[in-house]
């Protein structure tokens, strides 16, 4: 039996606290035994049983065997600090772990300190009143490996500590993906997930916050911002940063409202109390209640509708939805056949003629986009939207250009009346700073005159991109080409877009286009007639789009506005049929 009782010289403090280390249970303590000796063996042994248990770390059990302890060895103090690293120590700050204090004053007997792997650093003191009775030898070598096995025990649960902090929290301290893969997995495991809500989000233009107050104020706003929703939705809730400024969440249904609120638009302070508003782009998944989810259906469906609210213009908020599924698989069809459909000459121009209201005269057309897809022509709102996403869009209207030029090249061979055709170019163009040198190579490869070609550009959102408008632009107007402010009107118009970018013409968008020529008073038809009237001061041509009706054709007589385009004279034509609007040359007017 003497083998199974802890020898205190055998025992070197390593081997302390491993699990192969076999607890004694009480009544199993030798019978000849002093009777503190006895009480400290029975105490070590549960101490030893309690620190190496793999279930659960019971630290109040832990407290007491040690002031149990501390009282047999007449200690007054004994306590256990923790440093995350040399300079905490230095510095004397650190974490109290174990602290025993019975009051009494005491001077410091013994002191222990060990470096851990991962370089922390724990320290272990005792301290004992001048009036008790000093420690034999025997009673010192207890208490020593009393210390041992604590500080032996502590930089083992700090190694825990750190490996799981490493491996469930980024640097910032912000709980990460494996972290929410489990929390997720537990709450599905367990059938808590129906009817919760879920969410992915991004902070919204935040690189601007960095930008003006610099990374580390940046890094506290975005905690804040994090701490503050997290304290919303509460216990029952959880939040992880998935890298960046994306995060993603899971709260209980009932905080809905108030999440919302809070991702719609949140005032954040920085540490000098000045208030900055944030925005997100926010995805939202209700889990339902009446079907299993699984856990990666979950992040699908919430990254699904952050997609969308991430790129569907003004709405950020944005509750997944099924058709979304099928919107993503249309999206990844149109994707995948686009580059085969363009070697395949399937994108081909329809020309919408531009007719002078005063002479009936053909003036140009609109090259509009037509996708032959099998048996089938495909409208631009169902691929243009898709094609956008991407750099693909740039490559579709490089093509549209060069299908266009091909026609007018022949028209000319042919001896046809020169007309001039607008192309459109999506904003993605942009930022393709030699987009007029590749307009005009193509353009000049078909021996095109560069007044014969107008750009077609929407108006712009942002100051970053009117500045490249402006750069793109002036370029496009010095080598020659027409240039077109389309859809004007609807996005978001500002008076520096005409003032700074020399347009050729404006295009107002049809929804400013009245409907009734005797209703001068409304809105629509003030703001048309001012419109009108402004574009002609500053020398611009301005074209009205939408024009269906013979009293929409008297508005823009009426306005002076002296270009139409619309189903009144013309739907979009292939390019046949143009030819022959063209050889006509002349619409009859109603009038
Ligand atoms: P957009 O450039 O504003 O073109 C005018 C759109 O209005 C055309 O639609 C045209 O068919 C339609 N429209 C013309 N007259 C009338 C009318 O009297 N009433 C009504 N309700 N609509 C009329 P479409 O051809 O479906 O094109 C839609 C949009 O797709 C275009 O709007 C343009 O933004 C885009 N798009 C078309 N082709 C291309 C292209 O090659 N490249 C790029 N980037 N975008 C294109
Ligand atoms: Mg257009
Ligand atoms: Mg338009």
């Amino acid at each position: 039996m003497a083998n199974r009782v802890p020898d205190n010289k055998s025992r070197k403090p390593r081997e302390v606290g491993t699990a192969n280390f076999t607890a004694v249970p009480v009544d199993s303590a030798l019978p000849f035994q002093t009777e503190s000796n006895y009480r400290f063996n029975v105490l070590y042994a549960r101490l030893v049983s309690a620190m190496t248990d793999t279930k659960i770390i019971d630290v109040d059990l832990i407290e007491n065997i040690l002031i149990e302890i501390c009282h047999i060895f007449r200690l007054s103090k004994a306590v256990t600090r923790v440093y995350r690293n040399q300079q905490e120590e230095r510095e004397g700050k650190g974490e109290t772990l174990c602290c025993f204090d019975n009051g009494k004053e005491g001077n410091e007997i013994m002191s222990l300190r060990v470096v851990t792997s991962v370089m922390t650093t724990a320290t272990i003191k005792a301290y004992m009143c001048p009036d008790e009775t000093p420690l034999n030898e025997d009673e010192y070598k207890k208490v020593d490996l009393v210390m041992r096995t604590v500080l032996s025990f502590i930089s083992r649960n700090r190694m825990k500590d750190v490996v799981y902090e490493l491996a469930y929290f980024d640097d910032a301290g912000y709980p990460n993906l494996r972290n929410w893969n489990n929390y997720i997995e537990e709450l599905v495991g367990e059938e808590k997930a129906a009817g919760k809500l879920a969410f992915r989000y991004n902070l919204r233009h935040f690189s601007l916050i960095n930008q003006e107050f610099g990374r580390p104020i940046g890094d506290i706003v975005m905690k804040a911002h994090f701490e503050k929703l997290q304290s919303i939705i509460g216990e029952s809730g959880f939040m992880v940063r998935l890298g960046g400024d994306n995060f993603v969440g899971i709260c209980d249904s009932n905080k809905t409202k108030f999440v919302i609120d809070y991702l719609t638009e949140a005032e954040v302070n920085t540490p000098k109390g000045i208030g900055v508003n944030i925005y997100t782009s926010a995805g939202f998944f209700r889990i339902p209640k009446d079907r299993h989810v699984a856990v990666e259906e979950i992040m699908g469906c919430i990254i699904a509708a952050y997609r969308v609210a991430q790129n569907g213009g003004m709405d950020n908020i944005v509750f997944y939805d099924e058709s979304f599924v099928e919107n993503r698989d249309k999206t990844m069809k149109i994707q995948q056949q686009f580059s085969e459909a363009i070697e395949k000459n399937e994108f081909r121009p329809f020309y919408q003629p531009k007719v002078n209201v005063k002479t009936g005269r053909l003036v140009g057309a609109e090259a509009l986009c037509r996708w032959f897809k099998s048996n089938r022509v495909v409208p631009p709102a169902e691929f243009i939207p898709i094609l956008e996403k991407t750099s693909d869009i740039c490559r579709l209207d490089l093509h549209m250009l060069e299908c266009v030029c091909r026609d007018m090249k022949r028209w000319a061979d042919e001896g046809k009346e020169p007309i001039r055709i607008s192309i459109n170019f999506s904003r993605k163009h942009i930022i393709n700073t030699y987009l007029p040198e590749t307009i005009a190579e193509i353009v000049d490869r078909y021996s095109v005159p560069h007044e014969l070609i107008d750009v077609e550009f929407t108006e712009s959102t942002s100051e970053v991109e009117f500045e490249d408008l402006k750069r793109m632009a002036t370029r496009l107007r010095s080598m020659g080409f027409y240039l077109s402010i389309d859809d004007f009107g609807i996005g978001y118009s500002s008076l520096n877009l005409i003032k700074d970018i020399p347009w050729t013409t404006l295009k107002v968008d049809k929804s400013f286009l009245p409907d009734d020529p005797s209703d001068e008073n409304s809105v629509i038809s003030i703001m048309f007639k001012h419109v009108v009237s402004m574009t002609g001061q500053l020398g611009l041509e301005c074209i009205s789009e939408g024009v269906e009706t013979k009293q929409h054709v008297s508005i823009l007589k009426n306005n002076g506005c002296e270009i139409a385009q619309g189903y009144f004279f013309d739907k979009p034509l292939s390019v046949e049929e143009f030819e022959s609007r063209i050889a006509k040359g002349k619409y009859s007017l109603p009038w």
